[in-house]
């Protein structure tokens, strides 16, 4: 299983959301941090995964950032 399909197995949304980071622990852990947690209490920094719904989802574009900019 390739990682981008480990990771939408995990994460779900989240995987391929445009407001997601992806962080990695020094044992390699890969954990998901919302960016819209930061400033928005509607989402959760480190959102329960997997994630199959979510109004603030976005698709990630090509280029890695937001379809709608
Ligand atoms: S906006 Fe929703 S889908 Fe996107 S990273 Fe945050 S919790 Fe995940």
């Amino acid at each position: 299983m390739r990682m981008h399909e480990e990771d939408r197995a995990r994460a779900g949304l989240c995987a391929g959301c445009a407001h997601v980071k992806v962080m990695v622990s020094d044992k390699g852990s890969r954990f998901f941090q919302c960016q819209r947690g930061l400033t928005d209490p509607a989402f959760r920094k480190y959102p329960v995964l997997p994630v199959w719904q979510c109004h603030g989802y976005e698709e990630k574009g090509a280029d890695g950032r937001s379809e709608r900019s």
